[in-house]
């Protein structure tokens, strides 16, 4: 045979799809506000499901949730579907799941409406369904939004806590089911009143001093936590503490068992997104004792969760990703006492004169203009113009005025977007990213490294800075190939990365690759 038909058929076995049954359950797991550093920073103390991933998984150590505005709601519609913010419509947590009275009521419990709405497009779980009709999917988190997102638009078994139980929204189901009402009633009331929150190791395993005085408002920022004694406050403070996550956790498992999931032949999928990091890193900032502590926690947990999906579905019949909706800067406060005394808060309230309540006194009650807090103004042209004022004139003063302040590290147009080279400005592409087409934004602000949005009452995410949008990414199980990949990749790349591992095809054109160097074939 010629060496040239030779080289054909080779390329021809390289391509081919990878050997072995298909994995019958895909697992996704968002964690809520986690930092790529952190893996590192605490590596030596990882022994659960973190440690196990790092050992077993293919690990990126440069992905990028590669967008600006990175928020949880972004983010977390960004993880499964292949496509950033500017793609899927979901811009904002203010601009996410919520707002939609007619399908996102809730069942059973009073609280926000959701429903995925605004979310555009397919996600992982629509190809999925497209090869295999009868598919499922569960999606559990602490968080509205970190349930409903991952699995994009489908309507299937979609779980978040709110006061005190899991619920879902009649955009789903028209009861809860049995599983989750028996869930409800044997475990959440029965865990909260009264815990104490301590360290997991002994307190010489943590270098970060615990008595920051800015952390958590200025209250109860040393260990132990306590949680109130009262039934229903205690029930809410959970949501700030570690253990809401095994809670998660522990109704992604039994919905695993009790749905039978991965038993139809076919795979299905589970997503979990874990919300307490989130929680504990605003409130007590990334470089706290008590991130540290929760991170070392979510590790064992995962540890846990991970022997179970061992034993429900095999060792090698999962796979299973990990990643983060986004990163956070450290407190000023701390940034500023470690290396960077210009670290400074910078409040988005009245930064400029022509504001909306300017504007409105002037013109009549309307959103003429609004700023949003991770750096975005948007204006009604179409109204202002109908009012004779001069747009271009308003905006460019606006900029002027924000480039005033020393936070600010630019200010950008439209225009200079269109103009930047993306290959080489993140802070650009992160911008071109996250605003879609029919948002009628006209200046793009963001802050010099180290400097926050906000007043100081918690530490901050949301800015196309590294601190914001370094985030794990991780996949394992059959078909990957483990080994730490150094490579710059973004969070849309595991999308297709996973079709591509249980072989099935997205819908539509996606912003991320196959990341094919992690696939054994
Ligand atoms: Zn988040």
């Amino acid at each position: 045979m010629p060496a040239r038909v030779l080289a054909l058929l080779a390329a021809a076995v390289l391509q081919a799809p990878p050997r072995g049954p298909a994995p019958r359950l895909v697992v996704h797991i968002t964690i809520d506000q986690f930092r790529a550093d952190y893996l590192d920073r605490w590596r030596p103390q990882l022994s659960g499901g973190l440690a196990r991933l790092l050992r077993q998984g293919a690990v990126f150590a440069e992905a990028y949730q590669d967008h600006a505005m990175s928020e949880t709601a972004p983010g977390h519609a960004t993880v499964l579907s292949g496509r950033n913010p500017w793609s899927t419509g979901i811009v904002r947590n203010s601009l996410g799941v919520t707002d939609n009275n007619e399908t996102g009521e809730l069942l059973d419990v009073n609280g926000p409406g959701a429903s995925p709405w605004r979310f555009r497009g397919t996600a992982l779980f629509d190809w999925m369904q497209a090869r295999w009709p009868d598919a499922r999917a569960l999606s559990v988190s602490r968080k509205d939004r970190g349930a409903i997102l991952p699995v994009g638009r489908a309507r299937q078994q979609v779980y978040w806590y709110q006061s005190g139980q899991f619920t879902t929204s009649r955009y789903y189901a028209d009861s809860l089911p049995r599983w989750v009402r028996d869930f409800n009633a044997a475990l959440v009331p029965a865990r909260a009143p009264g815990r104490r929150w301590d360290l997991l190791l002994d307190a010489a395993a943590y270098a970060e001093p615990d008595s920051m005085d800015y952390e958590h408002g200025g209250r109860d920022f040393v260990f132990p936590h306590v949680l109130p004694r009262d039934s229903a406050a205690a029930a809410d403070a959970l949501v700030g503490t570690p253990w809401v996550d095994s809670l998660t956790l522990a109704l992604a498992l039994d919905g695993v068992s009790q749905l039978r999931l991965g038993s139809a032949g076919h795979p299905d999928l589970l997503a979990v997104s874990l919300s307490a990091t989130d929680y504990v890193g605003h409130a007590f900032g990334p470089d706290s004792r008590e991130i540290h502590d929760q991170v070392l926690r979510v590790d064992r947990y995962l540890g846990a969760f991970l022997d179970s999906l061992d034993r429900l579905v095999g060792p090698d019949g999962y796979v299973v990703s990990v990643t983060a909706d986004h990163g956070v800067t450290s407190y000023p406060e701390y940034a500023s006492r470690h290396g960077h005394p210009e670290a400074q808060w910078l409040n988005p309230v009245g930064l400029f004169r022509v504001d909306s309540a300017a504007l409105a006194q002037r013109l009549g009650p309307h959103r003429w203009l609004r700023f949003f807090e991770t750096g975005l103004l948007v204006v009604d042209r179409p109204g202002l113009v109908s009012h004779g004022v001069d747009v271009d004139s308003v905006v460019r003063s606006i900029a002027a005025e924000m480039r005033r302040y020393p936070q600010v590290l630019r200010v950008d147009t439209p225009e200079s977007l269109a103009a930047a080279d993306t290959a080489t400005d993140a802070v650009a592409r992160r911008w071109l990213h996250a605003v879609p087409p029919d948002v009628p934004a006209v200046l793009m602000v963001t802050l010099k490294p180290h400097m926050a949005w906000g007043s100081g009452d918690e530490a901050q995410h949301g800015q196309p800075t590294d601190d914001d949008t370094h985030v794990p990414l991780i996949i394992a199980g059959p078909g990957v190939k483990p080994g730490r990949y150094a490579g710059r990749v973004q969070v849309a790349d595991l999308g297709p990365t996973v079709a591509a591992l249980v072989g099935v095809v997205p819908l539509e054109r996606l912003d991320g690759r196959v990341l094919s160097e992690a696939l054994a074939r």
